[in-house]
């Protein structure tokens, strides 16, 4: 079953070009390009790229708010959270963000 290369007539070999199967002339330059297509069927596979956005506004609506001032822009309005610090003792520490402008700073009291 061997197939022949119409131009010189020499018998044409299997080669491997673009990960893809082609019968190639070893002779001359001929490469029946059609007859790899048809095990691929021209199947382009797209790789999906996992993005996590992560929309930190979004995340920061979750919080809640309390009445505290900015100490950089003077807002009166702050997100508020409890963190534990290193030491377990210790109690949590609270931290705000400003509504305003973003900026994060602890509550020491
Ligand atoms: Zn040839
Ligand atoms: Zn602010």
């Amino acid at each position: 079953m061997g197939m022949f290369c119409p131009k010189c007539g020499s018998i044409l070999i299997p080669k491997k070009d673009n990960n893809r199967k082609v019968m190639s002339c070893p002779s001359c330059s001929y490469k029946d390009t059609k007859a790899g297509e048809s095990k691929l069927g021209g199947k382009v596979r797209d790789r999906q790229r996992d993005i996590e956005v992560v929309d930190r506004r979004d995340e920061l609506e979750t919080l809640p708010k309390t009445d505290a001032e900015c100490p950089k822009c003077g807002n009166g309005k702050a997100y508020f959270w409890m963190l534990q610090t290193r030491a377990s003792d210790e109690p949590e520490t609270k931290f705000l963000k400003c509504t305003k402008c973003l900026h994060t700073w602890r509550d020491y009291n």
